[in-house]
């Protein structure tokens, strides 16, 4: 494989062939971001096409806002089997997709696009993944979970509220700083709580103020915390949850990756909880955006090796 730059612009994408001529796999998967340094998606996703012979590397675009639509159609002229997208261009994608999938146009965001026959076809791996990292991590399934989305009103908070409705929960509970958003995707959301599965007073599906009231008034009944906020990357963050909230029995799942020990999984650990991280959830969206563009099993430990080195 010759070297990709760590970067490349829409004006590279423009002119493909000449700007990256001498890359061997050709470059053909991307990831759109503005900004996009960051991403760790061609460490994970290189080692996987790799390591299953596939002849294409996967590279970062710095794609501004008001290019996403003219990027998205170079995908086309420039023979992309697709990309991944991330922030901002998840919500925004979708009205430039031809085709979306179902989890897609309920989350009301693409993170994975696949060309095929001229046409652009949007998936979201990010609330399957969420799914795939919670049974791995905790070796349960959202459907026998009740849980608590902490900044349910963000992106990453919608994604797994979706998911966890699709996967009929047996309860969810979505908190957020500003408290009408969590209203409104509860109202939304309502249609997938209608039957009585669990018995007791406490409703299937709520909206509630992150105040420490309102969470406390819930802790009793709710075995997965997912921190979806975008608090915890500093060390001079708030706290997502006081720590004498969380109870033993309880699982923590924290979206942020970076640091690895996040506050909150300290916190987990020592009132006894199981905790765990972001990275797996950011790992099987990967594995399940390579599903979708190859229609074949991802090498998930090439994938997770890759994934790792990039934090060392
Ligand atoms: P976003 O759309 O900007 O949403 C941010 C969320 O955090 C909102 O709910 C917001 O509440 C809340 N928030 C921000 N500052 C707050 C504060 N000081 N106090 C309380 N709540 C606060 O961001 P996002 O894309 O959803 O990402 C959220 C986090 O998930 C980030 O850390 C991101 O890195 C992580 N993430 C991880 C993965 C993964 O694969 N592990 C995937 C996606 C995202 P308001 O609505 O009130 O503003």
């Amino acid at each position: 494989m010759s070297t990709a730059k760590d970067l490349y612009s829409f004006d590279d994408l423009c002119k493909w062939s000449p700007s990256t001529s001498q890359l061997q796999p050709p470059a053909r998967l991307s990831v759109f971001g503005d900004p996009v340094a960051h991403s760790r998606s061609p460490q994970m996703h290189n080692p996987a096409l790799l390591d299953v012979g596939i002849d294409a590397q996967y590279v970062r675009l710095h794609i501004h806002p008001e290019e996403l639509q003219p990027a998205l159609q170079q995908l086309k002229e420039q023979n992309f089997i697709g990309t991944n997208l991330t922030i901002p261009h998840k919500a925004a994608a979708i009205e430039f997709m031809d085709d979306i999938d179902e989890t897609a146009r309920r989350i009301g965001a693409v993170n994975t696009v696949l060309v095929e026959d001229q046409k652009l076809i949007g998936f979201n791996s990010d609330g399957p993944g969420f799914s795939r990292a919670i049974r791995e991590e905790f070796s349960v399934d959202l459907r026998d979970l009740r849980i608590l989305i902490i900044g349910a009103g963000g992106g990453a908070g919608r994604a797994v509220a979706v998911q966890a409705s699709m996967d009929h929960c047996e309860r969810l509970v979505l908190a957020n700083r500003t408290t009408q958003k969590a209203e409104s995707l509860a109202a939304e959301l309502a249609p997938f709580f209608k039957e009585d599965r669990i018995a007791g007073p406490m409703e299937r599906l709520e909206a509630i103020s992150m105040d420490e009231a309102a969470l406390a008034a819930q802790m009793d009944n709710i075995d997965l915390i997912v921190n979806a906020t975008s608090l915890g990357m500093k060390r001079s963050d708030p706290e997502v949850l006081s720590s004498h909230l969380i109870q033993p029995h309880q699982f923590i799942y924290d979206m942020v990756y970076s640091p690895s020990r996040t506050h909150l999984i300290s916190q987990a650990e020592n009132a006894g909880a199981r905790a765990a991280n972001g990275l797996s959830m950011l790992l099987h969206q990967g594995a399940i955006s390579f599903e979708y563009w190859f229609n074949r099993e991802a090498p998930l430990e090439a994938m997770r090796k890759g994934l790792k080195e990039s934090f060392d």
